[in-house]
């Protein structure tokens, strides 16, 4: 189940966090496994789109969308230059070879240019000594289009302690001194947790599906909405016994006399194979744990000690409302991220909305 309106409370806790810088929604990787289009569609109040690819970004724009649209790893091959011009999308440019393509490019409309500065995080980006020179070639480019950008990711943002977010700063500071274009840097850490990266545009992803950038401790800010509800349904309950092993390589037992309940999702849904016992889960709002091995189309729980005995037919809860992302997601030593993309084709999506939501203008 996709919460609609719980997508577009995020994007307002962005809107006010970013305090005036513009909001470009990270929408990549099929918008973190929410669907690609129907989270452009809720969130078609941000200023822009980013995504990785041009299988992503044409088909936002033959939906419809006239937003600006990041491609934030740029092209990969001379020939996404062209689709660019031609699907007005904005590329970001980290690397020689990028620069040197759109030399050679002869294009009826120029591209809009995100110059990518590695500040740090030593992934994507051109060294702070080559930005100048870079930035000088391609403002001569008539490939290029006037109003370069210039941005940078942040490596440790989610770390509130770590220093590295200071020294980032600081060596994209130097790097694009006296340059002129508006500048690019928060990711939702960086939006959330350190103000001073809120400039120019801001680019969120993982807030607006609700899940927290810092993990499951205690958030600095407690408002956002889940807007993914993962959820299955009871199939079987059963007493074991004292003794008895459960599941695949028998590798939970039974302490007691017990009720064990079977919920049909498996990892074939993208439940986590490694989620392991004591993984928490709701059934009918109530915790629950999973115990043993997850299997493809299945998972045991113990439903020892709920307030309603678990019977066929309840509703079992993953992650969503009352259970976040996160917390499922440290025990299963991943983050909310992966959980969220690696929903499989199988699952039936749903669409929700607060019964007072206001729906929009269409497009
Ligand atoms: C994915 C990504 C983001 C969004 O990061 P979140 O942690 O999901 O907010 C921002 N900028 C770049 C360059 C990205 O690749």
């Amino acid at each position: 189940m996709i919460n609609v309106s719980a997508l577009q409370h995020n994007l307002a806790v962005a809107r006010a966090a970013a305090e005036g810088a513009r909001v470009m929604a990270v929408i990549k990787g099929n918008a973190y496994g929410h669907g690609l289009l129907r989270v452009a569609y809720a969130l078609r109040q941000a200023d822009a789109f980013a995504v990785t690819s041009v299988e992503e970004a044409i088909p936002l724009r033959e939906a419809g969308f006239a937003h600006p649209i990041l491609l934030l790893e740029g092209p990969y091959e001379p020939g996404e230059v062209h689709l660019a011009s031609r699907y007005r999308l904005d590329i970001a440019v980290h690397s020689e070879w990028q620069v040197s393509v759109l030399q050679g490019a002869r294009l009826s409309r120029p591209v809009n240019v995100w110059l990518k500065v590695d500040s740090g995080m030593h992934r994507l980006g051109l060294p702070p000594e080559q930005v100048r020179s870079a930035y000088t070639r391609m403002a001569s480019l008539s490939a290029v289009a006037p109003h370069i950008r210039l941005m940078t990711h942040l490596a440790r943002a989610d770390e509130l302690a770590a220093e590295t977010t200071c020294k980032q700063m600081a060596s994209f500071a130097e790097a694009v001194e006296g340059l002129r274009g508006e500048r690019s840097i928060a990711n939702s850490a960086g939006l959330l947790g350190w103000p001073e990266t809120r400039t120019g545009w801001v680019r969120p992803g993982i807030m607006l599906y609700g899940a927290s950038p810092f993990g499951a401790g205690p958030p600095p800010h407690a408002r956002l909405r889940p807007a993914m509800s993962l959820t299955t349904r009871i199939n079987a309950v059963y007493e074991h016994r004292a003794g008895d092993a459960i599941g695949y390589g028998g590798a939970w037992i039974c302490p007691e006399n017990m009720p064990v309940a079977v919920a049909a999702i498996g990892y074939a849904d993208g439940y986590p194979r490694h989620a392991p016992s004591g993984t928490p889960v709701l059934v009918n709002g109530q915790r629950a744990r999973l115990i043993g091995r997850v299997s493809m189309d299945m998972i045991c729980l113990d439903v020892r000690g709920l307030q309603e005995p678990a019977e066929v037919g309840d509703l079992v809860t993953l992650w969503g409302p009352g259970l976040p992302a996160e917390e499922v997601a440290e025990h299963a030593g991943t983050i909310a991220y992966e959980l969220f993309c690696t929903v499989t084709q199988r699952v039936r999506f749903q669409e929700q909305r607060d019964p007072d939501g206001q729906d929009q203008e269409p497009l």
